[in-house]
């Protein structure tokens, strides 16, 4: 028997340069080809004579071969035309440059078409889409529910659906089941043999809907194994560093210069009791821009300075790195607590400051993930503070655990993350989340002007400079063209420098040196700047409480999350704050996030909105989100299997927590084969 993971090479008829394309398509395995779902079905089940259709219909019909012709009406076009029987009536197939189709089919070959019907000429014509011989009664390309694969350059349908077919004759029905028969049963799930097959070559569209529902379920099933796995071996790895509250986060918390909202003081409790439980914490912050997660972090890293262990907050760019160890060192600076931070532009003093880590002279680092990974020695390290958007946090564990810490972690995002999507998304991390702003937040009026209309924002940037106020213009970036964008940075600069006589004006984008942008970024936060014009570098996590004015340029081209994210930028301080959004949607969604956007600026109900738009996938930027590229299911729209996976993977685990009795082997075979990435970091092999 032929083992399913082997390469696809070793199926006949798939050489080196087949298995090349099948890879473009992320077919490697035969496994993968197996599980190469169609995206669609064309019923052509029913065949009934040409002649019954009428002008326009699609047609599946079969005839014999009785003649043909071929004509080159003009150049480049060449027509074939082959006659059929179809019982006593005659009609016609037609192609149109494909001349090898006469030779193929001479006389007497009997033929499985499908194609749309032509009227306009005495017999009945047929345009060809697909055809095939008739060897014996079956067909695969017509005559039944078809298959339509997700295909690509060079991969014909044809092609995908021939070794589908073979592999499936050859192995198909003897691929074990590695789903525990409890689950088919109670959900009346069909055995993967079955499965497999009516997925690919349906007999009806119950019996395919039957086995949809199984590779939903367990698609979902192995993923929620995975967070459930992850989560278990965590939660079961002692802690081997010890918290003590001393006085400095009392202290803290006296100095700051506003009570902490009910939210704040919540979550900071949640994450203090993690602090003290007996195995490293696994914790993500959700709170919308501006809710004031800094402060806690601050509060957590400083309960680690004064339990004597390290502490290091990681942000994903320099920038803002450099503006966390800003705030970071405000609070904490005052109590004694040394705050180092480390960038890659600052060279200096550089082996000095890594060698008072490594001795734990400085207790509190801030970087760059990749810096603190790649050059950090710790002496102690206790907590590790992850600034980002998606879920980092997981890969940032494993790349610690490499290097023998294990560390409490809090992951802090700022994209609310619908409550639909939580738990899917989250099942290995405990959920904090600040939903409450600091008091005295204003709106921030939301405007959506035309691209012919931009006059009057700079209208608004000059009438707010002059009350000394200051103002964000935002072009987009698309990473493709950053040179383009920059340009168009450049050029929006130039023209707002002239619009704007009486205010200086600065830029900032990406391809300028990390001294120049914090130069120009430092002067903006001084006040010596009114106008930043930027590429999105400055996106997320920059404070500047006098910036009353957001105008994001090309708001088209955003999605609504980091419009949301841009316009959390003002609104800061107790002035009045405006957000204009200048664009020409062309497409309906366009338009839709430019309407959420002025109707909302509640970040959960924006999020709910983007996902009914966009899908989860693209919501997360399934990349840098780390959820995995579903194949078939889809979290939004089978959220009901969601659940039924969760369960179901909860009560496996809890009987058989690292997949190690013997029946479910084929289970954890299939799991790893499916998500190798989750058993880097839940100890299963
Ligand atoms: P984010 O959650 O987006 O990181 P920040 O931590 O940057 O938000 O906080 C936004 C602003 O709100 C900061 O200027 C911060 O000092 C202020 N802030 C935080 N918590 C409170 C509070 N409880 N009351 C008043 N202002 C607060
Ligand atoms: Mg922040």
């Amino acid at each position: 028997m032929l083992d399913v993971q082997r390469p696809v090479q070793f199926l006949k008829g798939v050489g080196p340069s087949r298995s090349k394309q099948l890879e473009r398509l992320g077919i490697i395995t035969i496994e993968d080809l197996l599980y190469h779902f169609p995206r669609e079905y064309h019923d052509r089940s029913l065949i009934r004579p040409a002649h019954s259709f009428a002008h326009g219909e699609m047609a599946t019909v079969k005839g014999t071969v009785i003649g043909g012709s071929e004509t080159k009406p003009r150049r480049g076009l060449t027509i074939t035309k082959l006659a059929l029987q179809d019982g006593a009536a005659t009609f016609y197939a037609v192609w149109f440059n494909q001349p090898y189709i006469k030779k193929q089919y001479t006389t007497g070959k009997k033929l499985l078409i499908t194609g749309k019907i032509d009227r306009n000429f005495g017999l009945p014509q047929v345009h060809v889409t697909d055809h095939e011989l008739l060897d014996g009664d079956e067909g695969l390309h017509s005559g039944r529910i078809v298959p339509i694969y997700p295909a690509t350059e060079n991969v014909s349908q044809r092609f995908l659906r021939s070794i589908i077919k073979f592999a499936l004759d050859q192995i198909g029905t003897q691929v074990p089941e590695f789903l525990p028969d409890k689950i088919l049963d109670r959900y009346n799930l069909p055995c993967l043999p079955e499965a497999l097959y009516n997925i690919h070559f349906p007999r009806d569209m119950e019996s395919c809907q039957r086995a949809r529902k199984r590779f939903i379920l367990e698609e979902l099933f192995l993923f929620q194994l995975g967070l459930g796995l992850q989560r278990s071996y965590l939660t079961r790895q002692p802690k081997m560093h010890r918290y003590n509250q001393g006085r400095l986060t009392g202290q803290l918390l006296q100095n700051l210069p506003f009570s902490l909202t009910a939210a704040q003081q919540r979550v900071w409790q949640e994450i203090e009791s993690d602090l003290q439980g007996p195995h490293p914490m696994n914790r993500l912050l959700q709170g919308d821009v501006g809710a004031g997660k800094t402060v806690v972090a601050a509060l957590a890293l400083c309960r680690a300075a004064e339990s004597g262990l390290q502490g290091s907050l990681m942000a994903p760019t320099e920038l803002l790195a450099e503006q966390h160890a800003r705030s970071i060192k405000e609070f904490l600076e005052p109590l004694g607590i040394k705050v180092a931070l480390l960038t890659g532009s600052s060279k200096r003093g550089r082996q000095q400051v890594l060698a008072d880590i490594a001795n734990g002279v400085i207790p509190v680092v801030v970087g760059t993930h990749a810096l603190i990974y790649e050059q950090v020695q710790f002496k102690n390290l206790g907590l590790v503070v992850v600034d980002e958007q998606h879920r980092f946090g997981v890969r940032q564990r494993a790349a610690l655990l490499d290097k023998g810490y294990r560390p409490d972690m809090l992951v802090m995002t700022a994209t609310p993350i619908p409550r639909t999507l939580a738990l899917t998304l989250y099942g290995d991390l405990d959920v904090s989340v600040i939903d409450e702003l600091p008091p005295g937040r204003q709106d921030i009026k939301t405007y959506h002007l035309t691209l012919a209309q931009a006059g009057k924002a700079v209208g608004l940037i000059r009438q707010q400079a002059d009350q000394g106020r200051q103002s964000y213009v935002v072009c987009p970036l698309v990473e493709e063209s950053e040179k383009l964008d920059t340009q168009a940075a450049i050029d929006l600069f130039e023209r707002l420098q002239k619009a704007l006589p009486s205010c200086r004006v600065g830029l900032l984008h990406g391809r300028m040196k990390a001294n120049e942008k914090e130069s120009v970024m430092t002067a903006f936060r001084q006040g010596s700047l009114d106008v930043l014009v930027s590429t999105t570098v400055i996106e997320v996590g920059v404070d500047v409480p006098n910036a009353t004015v957001m105008v994001i340029w090309d708001a088209q081209r955003f999605g609504l999350a980091q419009l949301h994210q841009l316009r959390g930028r003002v609104g800061r301080g107790s002035q009045q704050s405006y957000c204009i959004l200048v664009a020409n949607p062309t497409t309906k969604e366009a338009q839709e996030r430019i309407k959420a956007m002025c109707r909302t600026q509640d970040g959960f109900v924006l999020a709910e909105e983007d996902l009914k738009l966009r899908g989860p996938g693209e919501f997360f930027g399934t990349r840098q989100s780390g959820l995995p590229n579903f194949k078939i299911a889809d979290l939004v729209r089978d959220r009901r299997e969601v659940a039924q996976a969760r369960k179901e993977a909860a009560q496996l685990l809890a009987q058989d927590p690292d997949l190690r009795l013997s029946q479910h082997q084929q289970l954890l075979k299939r799991f790893i084969s499916r998500f190798p990435n989750f058993v880097k970091y839940a100890e299963i092999s």
